[in-house]
């Protein structure tokens, strides 16, 4: 029923343009009128997935033969982009879904586990986690604790706890990095599918955010959890290694949340400085309010082409780590600067919740820290930097 699923493997500009459209409209419609209201609550809606699900917002990378939309990243950013003008939290919890959990599954599963797992992820019916960072390795993921181990019939018992979780309670599929080999060891880690109901498996406690209030946070923990040999995800041992290229794609995913952050700040920050008066005139008109405004759409511009460029090198199979890592560096640090120059050009309007400025301000923190930290980015660019 959805301009997304009308769309072929190849689109055109017109195609392109409305996919961006239904985004958009889609987020207007359904996203907006709740917006604050599901960021007081800290209400998770589980039922908008559903809907996203019709619009195709759910398996945009996944190919129409495992029930997706077939789509690349240059259609995936315009998604994320456009959603996240709207809501931060939203956007973070579509990007989760699309790039991590479902990605992870499309890159390294097997025809039996793609044809399992895809159809319901891609559809909304089943939400995706995926679980990579424990209470202490965040950064240092490869010194996990949460370990796997090995069962006669080839099967796996899980002991450990994941947190910080998108979607830890509400998903019904998650993909869980476990130690099935010695501590240090890059291929001592290996993949597995969890599925909401495998005994043993439940989510934990629900965090209480600074900003994106209305994404499912939590905590995830396994108790003598049992997975038979079907849930290795690929190789054994080959855990970490798959997470890596899983995150070098969603590094994408995170500069182009935090793009449409940007964009939606922007918008709101130009508006009022045109219609906000002092001294007798909107206040656009003072040159300290109009520079910050040149530097928010410059800045934004140049974001936006680095996040393109990444995900362009990766629609055509190409290296891509540098790149991604130096879009989502730069596309974060610059979506906390607009989301801080709004609250600037608000005034003290920028500090109540009646305007859509501190919500910004809140949500763009966690794009300089999910999916690796901004000095974790650097480390990633200077390491390919250096390497021969
Ligand atoms: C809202 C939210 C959603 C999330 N969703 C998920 C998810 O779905 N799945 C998942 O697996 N994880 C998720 N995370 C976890 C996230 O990826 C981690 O929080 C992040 O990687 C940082 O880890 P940490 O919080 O343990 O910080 P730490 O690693 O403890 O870092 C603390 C500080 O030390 C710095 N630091 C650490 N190491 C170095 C170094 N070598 N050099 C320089 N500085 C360093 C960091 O940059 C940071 O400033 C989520 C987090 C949040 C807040």
């Amino acid at each position: 029923m959805t301009a997304m699923s009308t769309a072929a493997q190849t689109t055109t500009d017109e195609q392109r343009e409305m996919i961006r459209q239904s985004a958009a409209d889609f987020a207007r419609t359904h996203i907006f009128p709740h917006v604050m209201d599901w960021d007081e609550r800290q209400h998770f809606p589980r039922e908008l997935f559903h809907q996203m699900g019709e619009y195709g917002f759910m398996g945009v990378l996944v190919p129409e033969q495992y029930g997706g939309t077939g789509l690349s990243y240059a259609e995936y950013i315009t998604v994320i982009d456009e959603i996240a003008q709207v809501c931060g939290s939203i956007g973070l919890s579509v990007a989760a879904h699309n790039s991590l959990c479902t990605n992870h599954i499309l890159q390294f599963g097997s025809e039996a586990q793609k044809n399992k797992y895809l159809p319901a992820l891609a559809s909304g019916e089943h939400l995706g986690a995926w679980g990579l960072t424990e209470p202490n390795t965040g950064s240092d993921a490869g010194r996990m604790r949460t370990v796997a181990e090995r069962q006669e019939d080839g099967g796996y018992i899980l002991n450990g706890a994941k947190n910080f979780i998108t979607h830890g309670i509400s998903a019904e599929v998650a993909v869980v990095i476990a130690r099935t080999g010695e501590l240090l060891d890059s291929h001592g880690m290996t993949a597995f599918i969890v599925e909401r109901g495998d005994e043993g498996f439940r989510g934990g406690k629900k965090e209480d955010k600074l900003g994106m209030r209305a994404s499912e946070t939590a905590e995830i923990i396994f108790e003598n959890c049992y997975l038979p040999a079907d849930r290795i995800l690929g190789e054994v041992g080959e855990g970490f290694i798959q997470s890596m290229k899983i995150l070098d794609g969603g590094r994408i995913s995170i500069a182009a949340l935090s793009l449409g952050i940007a964009k939606g700040a922007m918008k709101a920050a130009l508006a009022y400085s045109q219609e906000r008066e002092q001294f007798g005139k909107a206040i656009s008109r003072f040159q300290s309010i109009a520079f910050k405004l040149s530097d928010m759409a410059t800045e934004i511009e140049a974001s936006e082409l680095l996040t393109r460029n990444a995900g362009r090198l990766k629609d055509a199979g190409l290296p891509m780590t540098r790149e991604s890592a130096m879009a989502k560096l730069f596309a974060s640090e610059t979506c906390v600067r607009v989301a801080n120059d709004t609250v600037q050009i608000f005034g003290g309007y920028g500090f109540t919740k009646e305007y859509p400025a501190e919500k910004y301000y809140r949500d763009c923190k966690l794009c300089t820290i999910g999916e690796g930290t901004s000095e974790i980015q650097r480390l990633v660019i200077s390491r390919e930097l250096l390497k021969k």
